[in-house]
């Protein structure tokens, strides 16, 4: 079927060969001059990955960052039981815990991270214990 309706590159708008068949939204792959294979549809597909992988590399960032500072606390400064205004300051998040656990019988969570969990032990102090847990 003829078609007059010009079509063009989903990814750089280059108009595509009247004569390239019609399922086509994308040019075609080109030799670049430095030998690499240009290809607008891997191109296109890659950036609209890429929010999610940044999402997801800002997670592990933070994740990697919480770790970093609690095994500051715990290793080196041998701290086990800190305010939670404390740790909030040294840049803990207890919202971006890897997952928590509800505490047996009581109306309290723990936060698991990285290689340590805590745990409420009061309104305000909060223990820093280590765990082995693959998570
Ligand atoms: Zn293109």
């Amino acid at each position: 079927m003829e078609t007059s309706e010009i079509r063009k590159c989903k990814y750089c708008d280059e108009i595509l060969p009247k004569n390239s068949h019609g399922l086509r939204t994308f040019c075609q792959n080109k030799l670049e001059s430095d030998g690499s294979i240009k290809s607008c549809k891997d191109d296109y597909n890659n950036a609209s990955k890429k929010p999610k992988y940044n999402m997801l590399k800002g997670w592990c960032m933070k994740q990697w960052t919480f770790y970093l500072i609690l095994k500051l606390l715990y290793e080196r400064r041998k701290v086990r039981e800190i305010e939670m205004t404390e740790l909030a300051n040294y840049g803990i998040d207890f919202n971006y815990s890897l997952f928590r656990e509800k505490v047996k019988g009581e109306n309290k969570f723990v936060l698991y991270y990285l290689q340590y969990y805590l745990l409420p032990i009061s309104e305000t102090k909060i223990k820093i214990v280590k765990h082995d847990r693959t998570i």
